[in-house]
């Protein structure tokens, strides 16, 4: 194990303000009722900020704001709309250390990835649909495609700028308006966007930014002048919000769980595979909807394989955040850690065995340690469930006819993974796997021009891409 001296990279590149409020019409204000709630650094449990707290009165103005600006944006020819969205793409990248700094300080996540995933693909997604504005009538939607209205976006906190990417760039480069509630232990990077926007001079109204809990989400899904829903989060608010949203003409997205299969076959080139399992399951502390959470190994290499996962697991560095050699940072909350501590000691005691290596983590915060579960049956909890942190569970198979059966053995479908040196046998699986997404021979690889959703439990629409723009045209 190497000796690494610290590298923070420094908080002062962000300003943060001890309170924020709702952005609505292009300004901030409190809310009407005053209420507050706190956001905290989960690697510290410091306060970062005050947030307002919309109210059902607060959210229905930030509708009424979208409604207003909808008829002039929509109207815009799409070459001016693709300005604003541009101006919003290069306005990111400069300010793109200040908002990675910030995603770390109130997500948890590590600085490198923050800035080498997060805000890289935070600024393609808006340069992408950027592009798509003015070609809307070759995007094959017929030849005049017209925008829904007001789009009401709930988001969750795992990568909090990166879903608002996806959720207001094709929503703006089709014409809708937003109103987007981001998450409540994340909703900094979102008003920091709002200030992106009116850097950008994007006219007032066009984005708003609605903070709060669970009840603000549920004001703006039920919200009878919005026109169409998109959430990502857990499947059971994503059920709820169908069951609201059903019957009311509104149009619906929703991108919920998954428990991805990563495939590992005995040709697969062994090095690169750990490296994609670890990528797979122990990026962004596994809180990632399309995470690597059951690995599938060969039996026949299930050992050796085994042992050198657990010896590159020992070299993973567990700690700060804001150190660039950090690779896995703090658990979000205090809710999302107890929910990963309950659902491993159900593994244990459910018979699974489990490992992880020797690390030494901070006592204040929330951590979890890189584990694994090996001894895993299909019917154990832990490979069933979605856990949403840095645990993976390991089973094994004898044919390719028993890998896909397992694999596909999961109420998700939203990604997988194949390893293999055969092109063949690539195709043949991944034509077979019930997933959304299939990376073979890699994993966890985002690019705005591909689209992105699921199956079954995993949600409806797709995010990304040409079919990204399906969800917001009529
Ligand atoms: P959640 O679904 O409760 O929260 C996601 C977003 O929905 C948040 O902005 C939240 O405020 C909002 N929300 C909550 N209740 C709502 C309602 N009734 N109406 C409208 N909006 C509502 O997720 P969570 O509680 O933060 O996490 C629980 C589990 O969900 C996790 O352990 C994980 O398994 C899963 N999850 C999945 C994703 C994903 O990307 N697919 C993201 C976050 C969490
Ligand atoms: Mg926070």
């Amino acid at each position: 194990m190497f000796e690494y001296a610290p590298a923070p990279e420094s908080r002062s590149v962000v300003d943060l303000a001890g309170s924020y409020g709702l952005f609505i019409d292009g300004a901030f204000d409190s809310g009407k009722d005053g209420n507050v709630f706190k956001t905290v650094n989960p690697a510290t449990e410091e306060v970062l900020a005050e947030v307002a707290t919309a109210g059902p009165e607060d959210v229905d103005r930030a509708v009424a704001a979208a409604r207003r600006a909808f008829g002039p944006w929509s109207e815009l020819p799409g070459a001016e709309r693709a300005k604003y969205l541009f101006r919003i793409a290069r306005i990111i990248q400069e300010r793109a250390r200040e908002l990675a700094v910030l995603e770390s300080l109130d997500n948890g996540k590590p600085i490198k990835e923050a800035r080498d995933v997060d805000l890289p693909l935070v600024a393609a997604h808006f340069f992408y649909y950027a592009g798509w504005a003015d070609k809307l009538a070759y995007a094959g939607f017929g030849p005049d495609p017209r925008p829904l209205g007001v789009a009401g976006q709930v988001i969750p906190w795992n990568f909090p700028l990166l879903m608002l990417a996806w959720k207001v760039a094709p929503a703006l480069a089709t014409g809708n308006t937003v109103v987007l509630k981001p998450a409540e232990t994340t909703p900094l990077s979102a008003l920091f966007f709002a200030d992106v926007c009116r850097q950008a001079e994007l006219p007032p109204g066009v984005v708003n930014i609605v903070t709060g809990a669970g009840d603000t989400g549920a004001y703006l899904v039920q919200h009878p002048d919005v026109d169409k829903v998109a959430f990502t989060g857990s499947t059971e608010v994503g059920r709820e919000i169908a069951r609201t949203v059903a019957g009311s003409g509104k149009r619906l997205t929703l991108e919920l769980g998954g428990k991805a299969a990563n495939i590992v076959f005995d040709d697969a080139p062994v090095d690169q595979a750990v490296e994609g399992i670890v990528n797979g399951i122990f990026f962004n502390q596994g809180h990632v909807c399309c995470a690597g959470s059951r690995l599938l190994v060969q039996e026949s290499i299930a050992d050796s394989f085994l042992d050198s996962l657990k010896r590159r697991m020992a070299t993973l560095r567990v700690g700060d955040p804001l150190d660039k050699n950090t690779d896995i940072g703090a658990i979000n909350s205090a809710a999302q850690l107890a929910r990963i501590s309950e659902l491993s000691e159900i593994g244990s005691a459910e018979g699974a065995e489990r490992w992880s290596p020797e690390c030494s983590l901070p006592e204040r915060g929330f951590w979890f340690a890189p584990t694994i579960f090996t001894g895993v049956t299909q019917a154990h909890r832990i490979a069933r469930e979605e856990i949403f942190g840095p645990v993976l569970s390991v089973l094994t198979f004898r044919t390719p006819e028993e890998a896909v059966a397992k694999a596909n053995n999961t109420p998700y479908g939203l990604s997988a993974g194949i390893w293999t040196e055969k092109g063949s046998r690539i195709l043949a699986v991944a034509d077979k796997l019930r997933a959304g997404v299939v990376w073979a021979n890699t994993f966890n690889k985002f690019d705005p021009a591909s689209p992105f959703g699921g199956y079954k439990e995993s949600g409806y629409g797709r995010e990304g891409g040409r079919h990204g723009l399906e969800a917001y045209l009529a």
